[in-house]
């Protein structure tokens, strides 16, 4: 019989098969029963031949196609004498207890990354959700114990939320720590502080080998960086400075709107300059001449967008410095408030904390590097360590995905597997 030929493979060690029937919709069922000479006592590990009795369990075992396939074994139980107790025989390839072989737990793992939401994996396989979420995490739990991880030279740090909290809690944001390095999440953060995401990294090894930290511009994660890495420097992240005068932009624009539709110009004015065509020039410079303060505020904007295509790390510094006294005398408070911003951040936006010993001198705090302070070659890794958090907002936009596939989470520990399987970590 062929079926006799397919149950052959799908026999645990230590059985004989003694029936093949057939089961509803294209199953099989393979009656076994368990041929080992003897056992020996999972208690006083005394061996034992002289069978106690014998019942009928039926394991389920991984579908061939979309048939059902299930070993119905034959299983005995030994007497044992010292313990004065019988006890039952284990069967390699099931664990104890469990009603399905080791290979359906595995095949149904494997279905769970590869398909597009679990209800087609529970349908599949027909089990239940729980036998699924089970395995699911037991195995990306697993799976991340396993991999041994160190710091990587680059890191980047940022949050994004994750869901709102139930009555007075509130919305509830998650840490993601990416190796910039290896292009891989490295670990998930419950919360935003400082605390929190030291408490989450307490596994990493070897913090010491970070070089480059790019956050956003928050100070906890500031005061986590210097307190935790000896040896890295702050990197203010690229995209998060150019959005700082994004607001008053926007603020402004619809003050000067006033309720007319000024479509073309809106987009005009958000655009980096280089980007807006000539045609669209003078119109763009006529309508900012009738808005004073949002021309400020513009040209502010296009000032820090121009400030980041600079080559050398010595012209960026004199440009910020001449970028933050000009906004000094600015009647408009969001431009004062950038100015603050900017300065307190002058070193992470410049990628100079002072600390990177490799790189710096004694004149690390002055703006210009002293004649021979650094060595040759060395001086663009300064302002071009080049790092943004590009790779970090993707894996944001990744997190997005894996939450709406699942219809949000609500247990964290879930969701922190379930994304570091999904990026790579
Ligand atoms: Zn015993």
């Amino acid at each position: 019989m062929p079926e006799d030929i397919v149950a052959q493979h799908h026999l645990l060690p230590e059985m004989k098969l003694l029936e093949t029937r057939r089961a509803g919709s294209g199953g099989l069922e393979f009656v076994v029963e368990m041929t080992s000479k003897y056992e020996v006592c999972p208690r006083c590990a005394t061996r034992s031949s002289s069978v106690y009795d014998r019942r009928w369990v039926t394991i389920r075992d991984e579908p061939i196609r979309r048939g059902e396939v299930r070993l119905r074994i034959l299983k005995r139980r030994f007497s044992c004498g010292p313990c004065g107790r019988p006890f039952t025989e284990p069967v390699s390839g099931i664990i104890k207890g469990k009603r399905t072989t080791e290979r359906y737990a595995r095949a149904v793992q494997q279905a769970c990354e590869e398909y597009v939401d679990l209800k087609t994996v529970r349908q599949r396989f027909r089990c239940s959700g729980g036998y699924l979420y089970s395995v699911l995490y037991r195995h990306l739990e697993l799976k991340q114990r396993a991999m041994r991880k160190g710091w990587p030279e680059r890191v980047g740090l940022d949050e994004h939320f994750f869901k709102r909290g139930k009555g007075f809690e509130k919305r509830q944001f998650v840490t993601m720590v990416v190796d910039q390095t290896g292009g891989r999440l490295l670990e998930v953060a419950e919360g935003r502080t400082g605390s929190d995401v030291e408490h989450a990294v307490r596994r990493l090894t070897n913090p010491e080998n970070v070089r480059w930290v790019s956050i956003d511009l928050c100070d906890p994660y500031k005061r986590f960086v210097q307190d935790y890495f000896p040896n890295a420097s702050i990197v203010a992240d690229k995209f998060h400075v150019l959005r700082l005068p994004s607001a008053a932009l926007m603020k402004y624009r619809k003050q000067a709107e006033r309720g007319r539709n000024t479509a073309y110009l809106r987009n005009l004015l958000h655009k980096p300059g280089y980007q807006v065509l000539d045609y669209w020039k003078p119109r763009l410079r006529d309508w900012l001449k009738q808005h004073p303060v949002l021309e400020e505020v513009y040209w502010a904007k296009e000032r820090l967008s121009r400030f980041y295509r600079i080559r050398s790390v010595t012209q960026a510094a004199k440009e910020l410095t001449r970028l933050t006294d000009s906004l000094c005398l600015s009647p408009v408070p969001e431009l004062r408030t950038l100015r603050t911003t900017l300065k307190k951040w002058r070193s992470a936006i410049l990628n100079r904390s002072g600390r990177s010993p490799v790189y710096w001198t004694e004149s690390a705090e002055v703006d210009e590097p002293a004649e021979g302070g650094c060595p040759q070659g060395t001086r663009v890794n300064y302002w071009t360590s080049r790092q943004t958090n590009a790779r970090v907002e993707g894996f944001n936009n990744k997190a997005k995905l894996v939450k709406r596939r699942a219809y949000g989470y609500i247990s964290f520990r879930n969701y922190r597997l379930r994304l570091l399987n999904a990026c790579g970590g």
